[in-house]
């Protein structure tokens, strides 16, 4: 059985934090997955925890239910993102290794291609659980008119980037990794002094290492371009190669112009 930090609220049918209900069966939540009822232990041994309520009887249900951790994190996760409606997003820098198809094991060549830095972005929530065209969307958004995806990852959930599903759709694509929230749970005895919502607010919205882009509207032109460059320079001897300088000027002319933030 897993411990899990969030719950369904059986009236609301909202998530909620084991440290905002009542103790034990009065918090009034069930499991999402299999309905069974979750009971809030709020003892002082254990970080506060759901649990399956546990019958007298061994229920098959309860052994074979797949509300981890990792799901309940991640179902709270898009909760808080729907629940905030509009906010500000700090984002990291998004580097492409790109490697030119002439490489062979003798030679490779291979250069890191800044497609966009790092940035804020002002984003406004559209749903949760849904799609852009065909692809699968846990928070979809909008940052100045463009389609934005967020998905959440996690060691029970990898994601594998499929752009064909986007239909042409100039979306950006991040990902955002709920590993390292396990730690929300490390070394907590009895109740926490930050709650567990608390906790994933500031993981999600504060901490930008946890997040990652998958993909952004202009990389395919911008890797592209950079294949071409590379192709060209490993096909030409090296006393004749561009110096570094000439290479950044390629680099920044194939950026130029391009801006995620810029309305269309
Ligand atoms: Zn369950």
């Amino acid at each position: 059985m897993s411990k899990v930090p969030f719950a369904l609220e059986l009236d609301t049918q909202k998530y909620v934090d084991v440290h905002d209900v009542k103790r034990g069966l009065k918090c009034n939540c069930i499991c999402p997955s299999c309905k069974t009822p979750l009971s809030a232990k709020q003892g002082d041994e254990n970080a506060w925890h759901f649990a399956h309520a546990t019958r007298s009887t061994s229920d098959k249900t309860v052994t074979n239910c797949e509300y981890s951790f990792y799901v309940s994190v991640t179902q709270m996760a898009k909760q808080l993102f729907m629940d905030r409606g509009s906010l500000s997003l700090s984002l990291p820098a998004y580097n492409y290794r790109v490697q030119s198809s002439t490489s062979n094991s003798f030679y490779t060549s291979t250069r890191e291609v800044l497609i966009t830095e790092a940035s804020s972005i002002s984003l406004n929530i559209q749903g949760i659980e849904t799609k852009l065209s065909r692809h699968a969307a846990d928070v979809l958004g909008k940052v100045r008119g463009f389609p934005f995806i967020i998905i959440f990852t996690h060691p029970e959930k990898r994601f594998e980037i499929d752009i064909e599903l986007l239909d042409g759709e100039r979306a950006g694509i991040i990902g955002i990794d709920l590993t390292d929230s396990v730690s929300i749970f490390h070394n907590q005895k009895g109740a926490s002094i930050t709650s567990f919502k608390e906790a994933l607010s500031a993981y999600l919205f504060d901490e930008i290492e946890h997040i990652k882009w998958l993909y952004h509207p202009r990389e395919s032109s911008v890797i592209e371009k950079a294949a071409q460059h590379l192709e060209k320079e490993s096909s030409i001897d090296k006393s004749s190669r561009l110096d570094p300088a000439k290479e950044m000027d390629f680099i920044d002319r194939a950026l130029a112009g391009f801006h995620l933030n810029r309305g269309k």
